[in-house]
């Protein structure tokens, strides 16, 4: 069996095609293995549209990178076709081993596709020697082309968070399925607010959804995303994500910290102390700067209380039960502080909590866990680790689908 021959074997090369010949470059670093492609003369190539096989109308010369052969970069070149179909008119073939308008073999694209979902893709880059822009390009068109299959039509509930997608102020916006347990992203989109909302039905639209068919949306309590889901999707109960409530709690304990600490000094230890949890295992001197917080009557330590006090609601087992402590809660904690400017943060919580009692209250109605948003907060950081040194929106929106959304089946065909 000539070399030639072997090549062609392990490209997969179907008739017409074959390797021409082969050549080592050694004064290039790592070397590079170029292999010809082409075919006998007068042979027959499909039209890319129909499939009829026609005679050649010209040929432009196109290299491809492949997969390395052991240490060495491989590239194939070969001169491609235009053929003259009958019914399509002069049109350039679509060779086996890539797709139409890519620099890369469809094997070498698959490698990175597999590589791109275990690590960075700079690292990816690194790997396989080439840049992590290209890269990108690969990974953003498999993904886009995956997206597109993602069948919407038995979407009834969905919960959607916004984050940052870098330090400034462009945000992304994701919608996740809460009947999907496993790879729940099924739709992001740059920007928050009210209309991502939008932009979300008309996706589900086009994907075979319907926005009556939609009774559940999970969300924080921003006012927009409230009124964007009661004029989208009206059949809809609007749930805010426990997750929410003390995640609001727990930023209005923050400030009254930081505001607090430039009037006098905090005990060692407050910082950390406040944002766990009573219930959470504290270091020693976290514990004691609690205990100084209540005897010493900071501030600080008035909001933590307030905070903590949020656990005993959660522990309600009826929605009656949890209304009838939250409204105790809200009256104790208005007491608690009455006439303290520094604890203003927490009365601003405390009132936007009252406004929403109704959609925190349902919670205990609902179906669905309320952990679901909570797990975001992970892909969103693996999802920025991944992107990591080429973080556009576009980027970091492919590499959440591709960690979190359900496009496993289609990304492998
Ligand atoms: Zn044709």
């Amino acid at each position: 069996m000539r070399t030639e021959d072997i090549f062609a074997l392990g490209l997969g090369l179907t008739p017409p095609w074959q390797v021409l010949s082969q050549r080592l470059d050694t004064e290039k670093a790592p070397h590079e293995l170029h292999l010809v492609l082409g075919a006998d003369r007068g042979a027959t190539y499909p039209c890319p549209t129909c499939g009829r096989n026609c005679k050649a109308h010209d040929f432009e010369e196109f290299t491809w990178r492949h997969l390395n052969f052991f240490q060495h970069h491989c590239y194939l070149t070969a001169r491609v076709p235009r053929v003259t179909c009958p019914n399509h008119g002069t049109r350039r073939i679509v060779v086996p081993w890539s797709r139409p308008g890519s620099n890369f073999t469809l094997l070498f694209e698959q490698v990175v596709m597999t590589l791109a979902r275990e690590m960075p893709v700079a690292t990816v880059a690194s790997f396989v020697g080439t840049t992590d822009k290209r890269l990108w390009r690969i990974i953003n068109h498999y993904v886009a082309a995956a997206m597109k299959r993602v069948d919407l039509s038995r979407l009834r509930a969905f919960g959607l968070d916004e984050t940052a997608c870098k330090r400034g102020h462009r945000y992304v916006t994701i919608f996740i399925d809460l009947d999907r347990e496993d790879r729940p992203v099924v739709f992001a989109t740059e920007g928050k607010g009210k209309q991502t909302v939008q932009l979300f039905r008309d996706h589900l639209i086009t994907k075979g959804g319907h926005p009556n068919r939609v009774l559940e949306v999970v969300s924080d309590m921003s006012g927009s995303f409230v009124a964007a889901v009661e004029e989208h999707f009206p059949q809809a109960d609007l749930t805010v994500d426990w997750f929410h409530v003390v995640q609001l709690f727990t930023t209005a304990v923050d400030e009254v910290r930081k505001a607090e600490s430039k009037e006098r000094a905090l005990p060692k230890g407050t910082r950390w102390g406040v944002l766990k949890g009573r219930e959470t295992a504290k270091t020693q001197t976290q514990a004691e700067a609690l205990q100084e917080l209540e005897r010493e009557a900071f501030a600080t330590g008035i909001a933590y209380r307030v905070k903590e006090q949020l656990r005993w609601i959660r522990r309600a087992e009826t929605s009656q039960a949890a209304q009838w402590r939250s409204t105790n809660f809200l009256n104790h904690a208005s007491e608690l502080i009455a006439g303290e400017p520094l604890l203003k943060p927490v009365a601003k919580a405390l009132k936007t909590y009252k406004k929403h009692l109704d959609r925190i209250l349902f919670r205990w109605c609902s179906w669905h866990t309320n952990a679901r948003l909570e797990g975001l907060n992970g892909l969103f950081q693996a999802a920025r680790a991944r992107a990591r040194g080429y973080r556009n929106v576009t980027n970091f929106i492919t590499m959440i689908y591709l960690i979190a959304a359900p496009i496993t089946d289609f990304l492998a065909q």
